[in-house]
C-alpha cells in the first residue's frame, strides 16, 4: 500500500501515532510517564453498542489499572492487542520523519510554553485569557493542526473529514512539511494562502491543577464531535479546535458545544487571512463544565443501554422483571456514588454496583438473599 500523504513511498511504517504521542500523553498515560506501551486509553463512542471501552499499553502495572478501574480485574482481561491511536502502514518512513519536525517544533516552542503560561496574554470582551503569536508561529500550529486532523480523518477512526477538506489538507502537509523547521516554514510562507483559507479557532484548557505543592494531572479527553461538520469540533487533551471548511459557515448557525460557543465568542477567537494567530485559554472550571457535557452525552446513551442490560441480568437471577424503583437504584447508585469520572462507567463497574444494589434489596427483605447469593 502507498503512503497517504505522498502517495509515492510504500507505507513502511508500523505503529504511527495519528495524534502526537507527547500531545495526548497527560490525557492518556500514567502520571509521570511518556513511554508508548504505557497509555491508558478510554475509549468514548457513542455509537448502537455503547460502551465506554479501557485500553492498556502492555507494560502498565496491573496495580495502575487496578486504581484506574476502580475494581478488583485481572490485568490479561483488559489487555487489548489494539490501541485506538496507533495504526500500521499509513505513511512511509521519510513522511514520518517530516512529521516529526513539526511535532517536535510545536511541542517544545507552543505547547510547553502554553502549559507553563510563559507566554503573554491579554483579555478578550468575555474576560478569557488570549495568546496573541505572529504569523510565522501561527502559521507552524496550523501546519500542527491540520496534520493531527488530517491523520486521524485517513486512519481507520470514526472522524472523518470531507473529501474536499481532507484533500486540501494533506496537499498543504505534503506541500510544507520538510526535513528541518527553517525549510518549513519557508514552505508554509509559499502556501500561505491555501494555510488561512481554512477558518480555524485555538483553545488551550488549563488541565492541570498544583494542589500543595503535588502536581496533579486531571481528567481529560479526546473527543471528536461525531455530527458537526460546520465547525469540526475536536477536543485533543487540552486543546479544542474547530475547523471551518470555508468562510461562509462561520454564518450557519452556531452549534452549541456542550456551552463552548457561549464561552467563546467565534469572531473574536477566529483565525482566517490575518497574519496574527489567536489562541484563547479556557480557565479550568469551564473546561470541567465543558467535560462534564461531552462525557453526559454517551453516558445518556449509556444508561438506556444498561437499563436494557440490567433488565436482562435482573430476569436471569431472579426470572421477572426488576421495577423501576430497582433500575433507577442502580443508575442512580452509578450516577451519585462518586464524582463523574469515566472510569466508573466501565463494566465490571456497573456489575459491581448492580451485585451492591442487589445485595441492599435483599437485605431489605425484597429479594430472597440465599437465591441471590448462590445466583451471583
Ligand atoms: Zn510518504
Amino acid at each position: 500500500m502507498k503512503c497517504n500523504l505522498c502517495k509515492i513511498n510504500e507505507a513502511d511504517k508500523t505503529g504511527s501515532h495519528f495524534l502526537t504521542l507527547s500531545f495526548i500523553k497527560t490525557a492518556i498515560n500514567e502520571a509521570g510517564r511518556g513511554e508508548r506501551d504505557r497509555e491508558i486509553v478510554f475509549k468514548l463512542t457513542s455509537g448502537k453498542d455503547l460502551d465506554i471501552e479501557p485500553y492498556f499499553g502492555r507494560k502498565i502495572l496491573p496495580e495502575a489499572i487496578d486504581k484506574v478501574l476502580n475494581s478488583e480485574v485481572k490485568f490479561d482481561d483488559f489487555i487489548k492487542n489494539h490501541n485506538p491511536f496507533v495504526e500500521d502502514y499509513l505513511f512511509c518512513t521519510e513522511c514520518e520523519n517530516r512529521f516529526a519536525i513539526i511535532e517536535g517544533y510545536f511541542i517544545s516552542n507552543l505547547y510547553l510554553k502554553i502549559k507553563s503560561n510563559l507566554l503573554e496574554t491579554e483579555r478578550d470582551s468575555k474576560g478569557n485569557r488570549v495568546i496573541k503569536i505572529d504569523s510565522q508561529k501561527g502559521l507552524l500550529t496550523r501546519l500542527f493542526f491540520y496534520v493531527q486532523l488530517w491523520r486521524t480523518s485517513i486512519s481507520k477512526h470514526s472522524f472523518k473529514l470531507d473529501e474536499k477538506i481532507e484533500n486540501s489538507l494533506r496537499k498543504i502537509i505534503f506541500n510544507c512539511l520538510e526535513k528541518n523547521i527553517d525549510a518549513t516554514l519557508d514552505k508554509c510562507k509559499e502556501n500561505k494562502l491555501e494555510i488561512l483559507s481554512h477558518p480555524l479557532t485555538v483553545t488551550y484548557w488549563e488541565t492541570e491543577i498544583h494542589t500543595e505543592n503535588k502536581f496533579e494531572n486531571t481528567t481529560n479527553l479526546i473527543y471528536f464531535h461525531d455530527k458537526s461538520k460546520r465547525p469540526y469540533f475536536v477536543i485533543i487533551n487540552d486543546f479544542v479546535i474547530r475547523l471551518y471548511r470555508n468562510k461562509r459557515h462561520l454564518n450557519t448557525t452556531p452549534n452549541h458545544f456542550f456551552g463552548f460557543t457561549d464561552l467563546i465568542d467565534t469572531t473574536e477567537h477566529i483565525n482566517i487571512d490575518q497574519d496574527e494567530f489567536t489562541i484563547g485559554v479556557l480557565v479550568d472550571s469551564h473546561r470541567r463544565k465543558i467535560l462534564d457535557g461531552v462525557i453526559g452525552q454517551p453516558v445518556e446513551m449509556f444508561f438506556k443501554n444498561w437499563k436494557k442490560r440490567i433488565k436482562e441480568f435482573h430476569i436471569q437471577i431472579f426470572g421477572f422483571t426488576p421495577t423501576e424503583y430497582v433500575l433507577k437504584g442502580i443508575l442512580l447508585e452509578i450516577i451519585y456514588s462518586d464524582e463523574i469520572t469515566l472510569d466508573k462507567y466501565n463494566s465490571e463497574y456497573v456489575i459491581k454496583v448492580i451485585s451492591k444494589v442487589f445485595y441492599e434489596l435483599s437485605q431489605k427483605g425484597e429479594y430472597d438473599f440465599k437465591f441471590f447469593e448462590k445466583t451471583i
